[in-house]
């Protein structure tokens, strides 16, 4: 996975969101679908209880009919026997005849764990197998008995039987053959269920469990009817279970399976289908986490390039590469607007700049005299201003020299006003050709000139300005009119920086209104005081 895929992975972002809900869809869509599927099987496993209990039931009742039905066939079929008739007699060889056929039976028919004939007396008169001596409650019962009779449950030391009994003749003092039937011979296979893992059970009218099995101690007060019940355990489980009457003795026979065990497939469907769809979930989610994340690639792409843009750059393109879709009509327009940006700003950007240069053109137009190009009045006045700080910081020397154009009005009035401009033109640009680079040369108005000559003493600036003076009377400036060219002539006035600017200006005033009075056409220098 590139890079790009993992920055679209973040908890907040969107791919992350998707995921998430697909998963939790998933998950929900599993659930329903174990709610319904279960709630069916659940449908189906009792629709099946409720068909196979009642036929379990009906079986086993069948089964264990026939079987006490056949011990009592059992009892008559042996009573017929010559053996046994001949005990009627008391005939004295007959005993030792009597135990081997009763001995024979016993072997034969494995039910039986005892037989014995009782006499006129109801005592004991011959046995074989175990219990020789019956109870007195099997006695007293037996009293009662005038044909084939199997009896209720009776203690046999310590354990509950079951007696077979025919009578062998008549009257009070009638002889019976007996046959002792433990219960376990009922269990197999006549209690056996048929039914996978169902228990089947004889309870007697207390509800206590007589033979087979039953999933509780005792199902004393329990309501039993003949339709399938789910019932408590008592011990937090439950049990599913159907009863209905031997039609003997007064007992139940009872199915019933653990719940647990009769709705274990349920269990295993609601485990197998939500580890499945957990997994399918899983998948799914990863797939469309996947999928999103690449997809949100170029709108990541589209969010950077806009906090680019934003950021102020404005050269942003981002890839329209396999995006033709809505995110591919994004990406192009982004490049679009990206593009008209940039040029936008360069024509601002050439704007600004033509700004600049018209400012500076206007800056240098407001200090420039328009005439002579010089520096102007004004301007004189800051850079005479800072000039002077400057020199009262280091303690350099200053000079400042006034030039006035000698008769100049009457230039004018002579040649006219065209004429003398084109002298005052002259003179500025002799006077700038001498200039140093240091000095600063102004127009202070009319034909009058200032000059500041940093670093420089007396004598330089005198030097200087004569070096001017003779340049001026040197000119010959071409004009119309008089004889087609004109020379001048024109008067300084030097002085060094004193105490301020004013003070400096009026010495050098003062020396140039002297340098008029001496004849103009000269250099004069501030006297000291
Ligand atoms: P002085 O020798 O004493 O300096 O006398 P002057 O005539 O030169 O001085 P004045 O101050 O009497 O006259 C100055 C004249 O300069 C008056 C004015 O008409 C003229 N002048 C001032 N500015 C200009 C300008 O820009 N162009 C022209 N052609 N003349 C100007
Ligand atoms: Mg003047
Ligand atoms: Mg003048």
């Amino acid at each position: 996975m590139s890079r790009g895929i993992w920055r679209t992975l973040r908890p907040r972002g969107m791919a992350f969101r998707v995921g998430i809900l697909v998963l939790a869809s998933t998950l929900a869509t599993s659930a329903a679908i174990s709610w319904v599927s279960v709630g069916s099987l659940e449908g189906f496993l009792r629709s099946r209880i409720d068909q196979n209990f009642p036929e379990l039931l009906e079986s086993s009742h069948g089964r264990l009919d026939l079987w006490y039905r056949q011990r009592v066939l059992d009892f008559e079929v042996f009573s017929r026997s010559e053996i046994v008739s001949a005990a009627q007699h008391s005939r004295p060889n007959s005993v030792s005849e009597v135990t081997r056929y009763l001995e024979f039976l016993l072997a034969s028919f494995p039910q039986y764990e005892g037989l014995l004939i009782t006499g006129a007396d109801n005592e004991t008169w011959i046995s074989v197998g175990a219990h020789p001596e019956l109870p007195g409650s099997v006695v007293a019962e037996l009293a009662r008995v005038d044909g084939p009779t199997v009896t209720g449950l009776h203690d046999f030391g310590g354990s509950r039987k079951q007696v077979v009994a025919v009578p062998l003749d008549e009257g009070p003092h009638k002889h019976l053959l007996v046959g002792i039937v433990p219960l376990a011979a009922l269990a197999e296979p006549i209690l056996a269920p048929d039914l996978f893992d169902s228990m089947v059970g004889m309870i007697d009218a207390s509800g206590a469990l007589v033979a087979g099995e039953i999933p509780v101690r005792s199902l004393a007060g329990v309501p039993l009817t003949d339709g399938v019940q789910v019932l408590d355990d008592g011990t937090g489980g439950q049990f599913v279970i159907a009863a209905r009457p031997l039609g003997r003795f007064n007992w139940q026979l009872v199915v019933s399976q653990d719940y647990g065990t009769a709705f274990a497939p349920v269990q295993e469907t609601v485990d197998r289908t939500l580890v499945t769809n957990l997994f399918l979930g899983l998948i799914s989610s990863l797939l469309v986490l996947g999928l999103v994340a690449w997809r949100m690639q170029p709108i990541i792409r589209l969010v950077e390039g806009a906090k680019r843009i934003a950021d102020g750059d404005d050269d942003v393109r981002v890839s329209e590469m396999g995006t033709f879709d809505e995110v591919g009509q994004l990406a192009r327009a982004f490049n679009e607007m990206s593009e008209r940006l940039a040029g936008n700003r360069r024509e601002l950007e050439t704007r600004n700049q033509e700004l600049i240069s018209a400012n500076e053109v206007l800056e240098q137009l407001s200090i420039t005299d328009g005439l002579t190009k010089l520096h102007n009045h004004r301007h004189f006045q800051d850079q005479f201003a800072k000039e002077a700080k400057r020199t009262e910081r280091n303690g350099d020397p200053m000079c400042l020299i006034l030039i006035d154009i000698d008769d100049f009005k009457k230039l004018n009035d002579r040649l006219g006003h065209s004429a003398g401009d084109r002298v005052l033109e002259g003179v500025a640009q002799v006077m700038n050709s001498l200039t140093r680079e240091t000095d600063y040369l102004a127009r202070y108005g009319g034909e009058e000139f200032a000059m500041i000559l940093p670093k420089t003493d007396l004598e330089g600036a005198i030097s200087l300005a004569e070096k001017m003076r003779l340049g001026i009377s040197r000119l010959e400036v071409p004009v119309t009119g008089g004889d087609g060219w004109v020379q001048v002539t024109a008067s300084f006035g030097v002085s060094r920086y004193r105490e301020s600017t004013f003070v400096t200006f009026e010495a050098a005033d003062k020396a140039l209104y002297e340098a008029k009075g001496s004849g103009k056409d000269c250099v004069i220098p501030a006297g000291e005081d």
